[in-house]
């Protein structure tokens, strides 16, 4: 088998301290992945140039060749502020209200990928697998293909695919999904978001699916497949068991004297419902009186994407809600929702996460969903909390022993929160047992072989030792 070029919008590289810690679970399997096959990683530097040149930055580290290209203000604006946050991101997560559509976006987003391609095509030898990641390069592999690129070329989306009648929404959405289909194989987290890309297959452009949901299309085939991303879990359940975990976890107990913990941890993001979460924690408060006092919602929140509006608006929103239910339940000695918009490093978090009799995670809707999975490892199996997880989320499909809530409905998560904190050790230990072992066996280096063995056309997979 050749080497592996990754390609995504940016890319993470090991910190000189080596430190996996730093990094989520993806950047930590790609990263060995690489360095088992050989192989580059290519992306945007985060960094400005006045003039595009093309001009690669090649680095090597750990044994891990990046190649990175700086890109223009008004790339960074219209391709990835625009098109990719703005357009593509609200409109695969439901959301057309938030969605803009401008002729500037689509164009920048083009040009951006043809960018892409012209600096990573003469990197690609013959035998190579090239694996693009997400909804910042969807039209690249077509690019490729112009180029000549014969190599077997994957992509991998991280995000929800949308229903065919809010896609039909996107101007240009035939093109869009016509150039996806010069991929060889094309990943999605679950089965949900892959029946809704071969709907769009065969009602917008009147192609067949064949049994094993491939697609002939101009003399090529592709395979449309879900591959369910998972988390590093032995890294992770390493950081839960270790010292700085264990602190972080004894300090958050200390601080809440006796109060149950609950925990949600997100990207500040409207895709995640921190909102309807809030309000749900407050009606939760409201029906129990005689929980006044005694339930803390721990919720950490960094900001991501402070360039568009759209955030910053959720950001005010969160603000506004927060002041007015604490206002409501508060104390002289007690705050109901703690409220942080900073990052952790995840030996901390793991802590934090061990600490909270319940997980929240209500996303409206969402690819995956790996906090979720991240909650379930950092239990302590002899007294384990209780996951709460959105119908809505990939993770869902599964983590079928979490108690499942629909987001949207503040008197099922508030009952359901109460449900949590009343569950008796033997149920919750079962659950627990069940969502352990699926997290653990379906992790990600599983993706990882899953993928990686589709794309080299080895359906039997293929071994990657982990780092
Ligand atoms: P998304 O990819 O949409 O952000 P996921 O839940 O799939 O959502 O992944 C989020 C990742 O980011 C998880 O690995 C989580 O631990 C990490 N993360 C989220 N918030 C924080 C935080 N405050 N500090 C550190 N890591 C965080």
């Amino acid at each position: 088998m050749g080497r592996l070029i990754v390609i995504s919008n940016r890319v993470s590289v090991p910190s000189a301290a080596g430190a996996a810690g730093a990094q989520g679970g993806l950047a930590v399997a790609l990263n060995s992945a690489l360095r088992e096959h050989g192989g580059i990683w290519f992306g945007w530097s985060g960094q400005e140039t006045a003039e595009f040149t093309g001009h690669l930055d090649m680095q090597r580290n750990e044994d891990i060749t990046t190649a990175t290209i700086d890109l223009e203000p008004q790339d960074i604006d219209e391709y990835y502020n625009g098109y990719a946050n703005r357009t593509l991101w609200p409109l695969f997560h439901y959301r057309i209200d938030l969605t803009e559509y401008d002729r500037n976006f689509s164009e920048g987003y083009e040009r951006v990928n043809e960018r892409f391609a012209h600096s990573v095509f003469p990197l690609i030898e013959a035998d190579d697998l090239v694996w693009v990641h997400d909804y910042h390069l969807l039209p690249l592999g077509s690019i490729l293909r112009g180029k000549g690129v014969k190599n077997r070329i994957g992509l991998f989306l991280h995000t929800p695919w949308p229903p065919t009648r809010l896609l039909a929404s996107l101007p240009f959405h035939e093109r869009l999904v016509a150039s996806m289909l010069e991929y060889d194989v094309i990943g999605f987290q679950t089965t949900e978001w892959l029946e809704s890309f071969l709907h769009y297959v065969q009602k917008e452009m009147g192609l067949a699916v064949n049994l094993d949901n491939s697609i002939d299309y101009k003399g090529r085939r592709v395979i449309a497949r879900a591959f369910p991303i998972g988390i590093d879990f032995a890294e992770f359940t390493q950081a839960a068991a270790g010292e700085e975990a264990q602190e972080a976890c004894q300090r958050l107990k200390a601080s809440v004297r006796g109060r149950k913990i609950l925990i949600g941890v997100d990207r500040l993001d409207y895709s995640k419902g921190l909102g309807e979460r809030f309000e749900s924690f407050s009606r939760f408060l409201a029906d129990h009186p005689d929980m006044a006092g005694r339930a803390v919602l721990l919720q950490i929140a960094p900001p991501s994407r402070g360039d568009v509006a759209s955030y910053q608006q959720i950001r005010e929103d969160l603000e506004r809600k927060t002041g007015h239910i604490n206002g409501a339940h508060a104390d002289f000695d007690f705050v109901p929702i703690r409220y942080v918009n900073r990052g952790y490093p995840r030996s901390q978090l793991a802590g934090f996460y061990r600490a909270a009799e319940v997980g929240l995670v209500t996303p409206l809707r969402d690819g995956m969903n790996l906090v979720a999975k991240e909650y379930i490892a950092a239990q302590d199996p002899e007294n384990p909390g209780v996951l709460i997880l959105s119908q809505f989320a990939g993770a869902a499909i599964q983590l079928k022993e979490a108690l499942l809530v629909n987001p949207h409905s503040v008197e099922h998560v508030a009952e359901t929160i109460k449900r949590a904190l009343d569950m008796p050790l033997d149920e919750r230990k079962r659950r627990h047992q069940r969502l352990l072992a699926s997290v653990r066996d379906e992790d990600v280096f599983h993706w990882l072989h899953q993928f990686v063995g589709a794309l080299a056309n080895d359906e039997r997979g293929h071994d990657v030792a982990p780092a």
